[in-house]
Formats: C-alpha cells, structure tokens, sequence
C-alpha cells in the first residue's frame, strides 16, 4: 500500500490528536479521529478548551524536547502570518519572563532563536526581580483556535467521530483498515485497558480572565508562579495560575482568583489594583500530567504500532505542532 493511501486512526480530539492528524493528513496519511469529548464540548476532563495558552520556547533540556518547542513554535509562526488572530485564535504578543533571581543559562536555550530576544535591563522589570529576558512569543486562544484547526484537518479530508473505546485495539472495531494507531488520549491514557498508565494523573488548573486592552505575555517563575496572557482578538487576559494534583472539581475557588489578581497587579501594576480589574470569567480545568514528562514514542508487537503522545501537562499546546511532526517520523520508523 502507498503512503498516500495508509489508514491510521487517532484516538482524541483534543490539541495533541489535532495537531497529529493535521501532521498526519499532510504526510499523506488517510485519517480518522475517535474521541468521546470534543472542541466546545466543555467538560472539565477535555484539557485543550480551558488553556491559556501561552506558546514561549520552554525550558527544555533534552535536544528531543528542544526540537518539539522549536518545531511547534514555528509551525504556529507561519500559522500567525497567513490568518488573523480573529480567524485563527494566533496573535504575535511581547513574551516577559521575570526570575526571583539569576536562572541557569541552561534553561534560556533560545537566546539565538526566539525573535527579538534581549536580556531585560534592571528598572525594566519591576522590583523585587532579579533578571528578566523578553522576545516576539505567541498565544492561543483555544476557543478560536480549535474551531479553526477542525475545519483545517477535515478539509486535508480527515474525519471525525464521537466514539468513546474502552481501549487502544478498540478503535480498531470501528477503523478495522487502520495500519496504526495514535493515542492522544490525555488523561485516558490512565483508563484505556490496554494502557492504564498511572503515572498519568489529573492537575486541576483554575485561571481568571479579565477585561483589559493590556497586550503583553508576562511570566514570573519562581516562588508564586503567575502569569498573565493575552488574548487580543478578544480583548481579554488569562490570570494563572494554580496546580492542584488529583483535584478534579470543576467548582472555581474564589480565594484562587483573588490570589491571581493580587499577583498580578504586584507583577504588572499597570493593569491597575484587583478591585478595578473588570473580571470576565473563572476558568477550570483537568491537566493530564505525567511523572517523567510526557509519552511520545512508537509501542510494536501487536496488530498495529501504537504511537503515544500524551501527558502534556501544562505544555500541550507549546508541544503540539512539533510532537505531531515526531508521531510522523516515529510512524515511518524515522530515528528521532
Ligand atoms: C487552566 C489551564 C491552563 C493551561 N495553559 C496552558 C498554556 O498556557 N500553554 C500550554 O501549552 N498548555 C496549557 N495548558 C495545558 C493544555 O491545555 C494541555 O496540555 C492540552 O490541552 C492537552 O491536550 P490533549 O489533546 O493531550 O488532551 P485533551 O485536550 O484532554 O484531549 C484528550 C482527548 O482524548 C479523548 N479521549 C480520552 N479517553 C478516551 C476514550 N476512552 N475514548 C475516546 N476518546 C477518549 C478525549 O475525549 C479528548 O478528545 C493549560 C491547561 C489548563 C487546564
């Protein structure tokens, strides 16, 4: 059979599975999509409707984790140059980060790489921070960009079908002609029975998005993790964020969202104290994260090859684009 004409099936429809079958249908691939939950659906447990997302280069140190970044970064670079953010949920935006104090190099791998990248000078960022770096970055805003990533895969001919499987070989009942399947089951991947990875577990996320015409990504790490991204074509700011493992009610807490906006005044003064932020909405959501780090790689032996892509954490957009052009070069048996 001919590349072209390879059938494979992918098990999600969040932003990993997506991405995969928009990577997939581009490398010739005939695709088809199995998933229970689906963009605008919702449900506290489908993880990609309730991100930020902010789209930085990330700390990656291992040259794999490296390429993703880089790969989903200018995927999502090109995304932004041909569609508006109106169209496409992309915006181009200022990326700050803050640190409590001076970070290891190591971890600013892309000085040379991200556009417009500088070292913050002192009394650029406010006090009490220790050093500073800012670059041209990019957001997504998962209500704009879902809508459009499913009309761009069904229009490379992929389809899509809601159907929940109580396992990976499941979804051969319903795809009996796939040569392979892809599992971008987030958290699923606990429960599928031919999976039940318990090093994947439920981080419940709760953010709060205010009215503003502030355009500017702002992280701090370190000590009180905060950051603020922006959705411009909507005219509104994400407040984050809270990690709470095994955590997975969908109730906001209001001493939470009183905790971002008293950080992020302290971090950004100029969006003005929390008392007159205009607040729009909570937002609350289920992270699949994975102990070691997310699963992407290529399982043999069976009917099939498997090719996993999931655990994203708190990263599934800033790897989407370039673990989806991994899960290609593992379905060619490519060295990675
Ligand atoms: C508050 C919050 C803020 C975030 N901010 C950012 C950010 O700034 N930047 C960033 O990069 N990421 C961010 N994230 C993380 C990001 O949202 C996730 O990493 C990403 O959405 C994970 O995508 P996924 O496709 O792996 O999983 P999901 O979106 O959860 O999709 C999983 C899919 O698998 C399907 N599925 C599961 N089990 C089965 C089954 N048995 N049968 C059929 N289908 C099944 C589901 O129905 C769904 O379609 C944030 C997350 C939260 C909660």
């Amino acid at each position: 059979m001919q590349l072209h004409e390879t059938p494979v099936v992918v098990v999600g429809c969040g932003v990993a599975g997506l991405s995969a079958a928009y990577q997939l249908a581009d490398a010739g691939y005939h695709v088809t999509i199995l998933a229970k939950e689906m963009p605008g659906d919702n449900d506290i447990n489908y993880t990609s409707d309730w991100a930020g997302a902010g789209l930085g280069f990330v700390g990656a140190r291992t040259s794999s984790s490296q390429r993703v970044s880089q790969e989903t970064f200018w995927t999502f670079w090109d995304i932004s140059a041909k569609y508006t953010p109106e169209e496409c949920g992309v915006s181009r935006v200022t990326q700050e980060t803050y640190y409590d104090k001076q970070p290891d190099m190591g971890q600013i791998w892309y000085t040379k790489e991200a556009p417009a990248f500088r070292f913050m000078k002192q009394g650029e960022y406010p006090e009490p921070y220790a050093f500073g770096i800012s670059y041209t970055s990019m957001t997504v805003e998962p209500p704009r960009y879902l809508p459009w990533l499913v009309k761009q895969v069904q229009a490379k001919g992929v389809k899509i079908l809601r159907v929940q499987v109580d396992s990976l070989r499941g979804a051969l009942e319903h795809v009996p002609e796939a040569k392979a399947i892809i599992n971008c089951s987030g958290i699923g991947s606990r429960y599928l029975k031919d999976v039940l990875d318990q090093t994947v577990f439920p981080e419940r996320g709760q953010t709060c998005v205010i009215r503003t015409s502030f355009k500017k990504m702002i992280i701090r790490s370190g000590a009180e993790y905060t950051y603020l991204i922006p959705r411009p074509a909507s005219g509104l700011l994400v407040l984050g964020g809270i990690n709470e493992p095994f955590n997975t009610s969908p109730e906001p807490n209001p001493a939470s969202r009183e905790m971002f906006k008293q950080r992020a005044y302290k971090m950004c003064p100029e969006l003005g104290p929390p008392e007159q932020m205009e607040f729009v909405k909570d937002i609350v959501g289920v992270r699949s994260t994975r102990k070691g780090g997310y699963r992407l790689e290529r399982q043999d032996g069976g009917k099939v090859p498997i090719v996993h892509s999931y655990g994203y954490n708190g990263g599934g957009y800033q790897a989407s684009m370039g673990a989806a052009k991994e899960v290609v070069r593992l379905l060619r048996g490519e060295d990675c």
